[in-house]
């Protein structure tokens, strides 16, 4: 028999899971099987993509249905029918259910459940071409690694590889699919790390765990970690953790690993308890901020937190607050998803009660809520937008800490800026640094600060590597200053340069004089100002920024250096 698993991804460099899971079960359960796994991207154009997919001749077509792929899905089996009206056509995954049979051709079959789970009745319809409308997968014990040797050379190649240590979440929050099966089931720590010995071994460059709370037991996760820590080379490693469950062991441990290593993603959703209490999610929020402020000043983790935009008792103003309350602990990245009302799950059966409207189709997404009205939603999703093109990158990071350091309204900052955006056209034009920083430069004018706001653009815009500066932000200082350096500084000055490296320093280096104030904010003078060297090679820190050096403390005036 011929089968072909089939995988719609957001972008190439994701891989899907389910369908390794799904082969493995295949290839034990039935003799003789051909089996093919076929990954695309839900922004493949359509026509090739069905091509490339009837030419497979499959017996049966497997298809992982998630919320971002479902629509693609249905359009694809509906045409591919057509064609092959005598392969069967079978659907798992999260979303499967959710689709409606008058969506789908009458040879389809929808597995719900886990495959590890399912009864072996499945595989002897299977074979005989007899298969139900549904079948349903009980919760399974095992879920060994999927991968084989070659998948790494072949169906992994460049892509992020996801592994999951545990399945299911201690968590039962009311939006959230994982709730419909609360309980966590884990892997046993050595078969762990078994697996991932194996995984290491190809050396992939970035592995993220899929288990929804990776720290729900604190002992479990440092154990995994340190394996990690000590087994991998050059791999980025992601996890989905909850704040508020960090003992001092793991602070003690994350405070001495290297900048690459992790990255973590924290669920926030929102700071206001009754929202929080609303939608049945049970964390310390003042632990969690001190938890990711504690992070943050450790600088040796990536830190992506995430806020949802329309939940239940979350007002205008209380969004406000709950974006305040992260954006005044720092992480890197802040992302607002909108709320998304997943059919059967908790939330959706409170539609009334909450006054939701949400969006028809997948992904379901949030239209207003009894404490938002649609115009109120509608400004909070384009700040939202706001918010991820200026903040959730690496160019203006001094220019926000200082915001974050002295107190500012970041949440009025942002709606203020989202106004210039829009009479600039920003979301409609491309959203370069450069124009960013025009717009940034536009907006602080006139503000009491805006000289060392000016400066501290300038110092992020040579931070992140750029080797002149554009008009906006005065590209003279940049000659002005190395003229005077070169023919004032001795031979030798060390730790610069030597008398052999003079001039190499000179033609490799930026030379920026920064007042006293913007000196003492970056935490490089006690109020002198000064000289700051931008050298031509990165640091070895998580945001990989151009390393920068006080070259001397003086005044323009009486620089003697
Ligand atoms: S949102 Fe996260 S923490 Fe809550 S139930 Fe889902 S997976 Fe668990």
């Amino acid at each position: 028999m011929k089968f072909a698993l089939i995988g719609f991804n957001c972008r190439f460099t994701h891989s899907c899971l389910s369908l390794f899971y799904l082969r493995q079960e295949l290839l034990k359960n039935i003799d003789d099987v051909d089996i093919n796994i076929n990954q695309f991207t839900i922004n493949d154009p359509y026509y090739p993509t069905l091509m490339q997919i009837s030419r497979l001749k499959a017996d049966a077509f497997f298809f992982s249905v998630y919320i971002w792929n479902a629509d693609i899905i249905k359009r694809i089996i509906n045409d591919l029918v057509k064609i092959q009206p005598f392969s069967n056509f079978i659907l798992g995954g999260p979303q499967a259910i959710a689709l409606r049979a008058d969506d789908l051709p009458a040879n389809s079959t929808v597995v719900s459940g886990e495959i590890e789970g399912i009864d072996t009745s499945f595989y002897a319809d299977l074979k005989c071409g007899s298969l139900r409308t549904s079948y349903q997968g009980a919760r399974s014990k095992k879920f060994d690694s999927p991968f084989t040797a070659n998948d790494f050379s072949d169906q992994l190649a460049n892509r992020h590889i996801y592994y999951e240590s545990s399945r299911g979440c201690p968590y039962s929050c009311s939006y959230c699919i994982s709730s419909l099966e609360p309980g966590i089931r884990y892997k046993d720590t050595q078969k762990v790390r078994d697996e991932l010995r194996e995984i290491l071994a190809h050396k992939p460059q970035g592995l993220r765990f899929v288990d929804r709370t990776f720290n729900a037991s604190d002992k479990r996760a440092l154990e995994i970690w340190q394996f990690l820590r000590d087994e991998s080379e050059g791999t980025t490693f992601h996890f989905e953790i909850s704040p508020d469950l960090f003992s001092e062991e793991m602070f003690l441990f994350l405070q001495a690993i290297q900048p690459q290593l992790f990255q973590f993603e924290i669920g926030i959703q929102s700071t206001h308890e009754k929202t929080l209490s609303a939608i049945n999610r049970k964390s310390s929020i003042n632990t969690s901020l001190d938890n990711i402020k504690r992070l943050v000043q450790m600088n040796t983790v990536h830190l992506h937190v995430d806020l949802i935009l329309g939940l239940p008792y979350e007002t205008f103003a209380s969004f406000g607050k709950s974006f305040n309350d992260i954006f005044s602990v720092g992480p890197h990245y802040i992302q607002m998803g909108l709320l998304k009302v997943l059919p059967q799950t908790p939330l959706s059966r409170q539609l009334a009660e909450f006054s939701i409207q949400h969006c028809n189709y997948p992904p379901y997404e949030v239209l207003a809520t009894r404490w938002l009205t649609h115009d109120e939603l509608a400004e909070l999703f384009w700040f939202g937008e706001c918010v991820e093109a200026f903040y959730n990158n690496r160019y203006f990071r001094a220019f926000f800490r200082f915001l974050q350091r002295n107190g500012w309204d970041g949440f009025q900052f942002f709606l203020d800026l989202l106004e210039l955006c829009r009479k600039q056209s920003f979301f409609n034009r491309a959203k370069t640094q450069l124009l960013m920083s025009e717009i940034l430069s536009d907006f602080i004018r006139n503000d009491p600060k805006s000289e060392l706001l000016k400066e501290l653009l300038i110092y992020d815009w040579l931070r992140s590597g750029h080797r002149f500066l554009p008009d906006h932000l005065g590209p003279h200082v940049l000659k002005k200053v190395k003229t005077q350096l070169w023919r004032e500084l001795p031979q030798e000055f060390l730790p610069f340069y030597n008398n052999v490296s003079r001039s190499n320093f000179f033609k490799h280096s930026l030379f920026v004089r920064f007042s006293g104030e913007t000196l003492q904010e970056l935490g490089l003078t006690d109020g002198e100002e000064g000289v700051l060297c931008f050298l031509n090679e990165k640091e070895g820190a998580i945001l990989e920024l151009n390393k920068v050096a006080l070259l001397c403390r003086c005044s323009a005036s009486d620089c003697q250096a």
